[in-house]
């Protein structure tokens, strides 16, 4: 039997350089990292991360995601993306002493998570093109990069 196919994710740099450009922010790094271990931790197969100094980091549970339903991958990705991404926006905008303050609260009241939640969702469709999702064999370079990934993690 063959190996069974694989998702390839890679960011569409023109697309994504044109919504931060639209954003008013510095296009961040965005790392994609089919990491089992951190979205075991949250019980998801799809989570993400902002950060000041790393950027963007996408958690995706190769394993789990459904490798035939591409388009439904493929929203979740561009979703957390742009959740991610609006999360960047904020931290170049927006007061320190706001975030502080917001920060503090119960994660469902954060007025942070939902602004980037809305954001997300309205920006959706217009944006679904910023990723590319695709099916691959584990003996492609992308498989060699995830396993490149996981030994940085470590
Ligand atoms: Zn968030």
């Amino acid at each position: 039997m063959p190996p069974s196919p694989r998702l390839k994710v890679s960011l569409v740099e023109d697309r994504f350089n044109d919504l931060c450009a639209r954003l008013g922010i510095d296009p961040p790094p965005v790392r994609f990292i089919p990491g089992a271990r951190q979205t075991q931790k949250h019980g998801l197969t799809l989570w993400g991360r902002a950060d000041v100094l790393t950027g963007i980091t996408i958690y995706l549970n190769i394993e789990t995601l459904e490798v035939d339903r591409l388009r439904y991958v493929s929203r979740e990705l561009v979703e957390t993306l742009l959740h991610e991404l609006r999360h960047m926006y904020q931290y170049e905008t927006w007061a320190p002493e706001r975030i502080d303050a917001d920060r503090k609260r119960p994660y469902q009241e954060q007025e942070m998570e939902r602004d980037a939640e809305a954001f997300a969702k309205s920006h959706l469709s217009e944006w679904r093109g910023i990723v590319r999702v695709s099916r691959t064999q584990p003996s492609s370079p992308f498989s060699k990069l995830a396993c490149h990934d996981r030994r940085q993690m470590v």
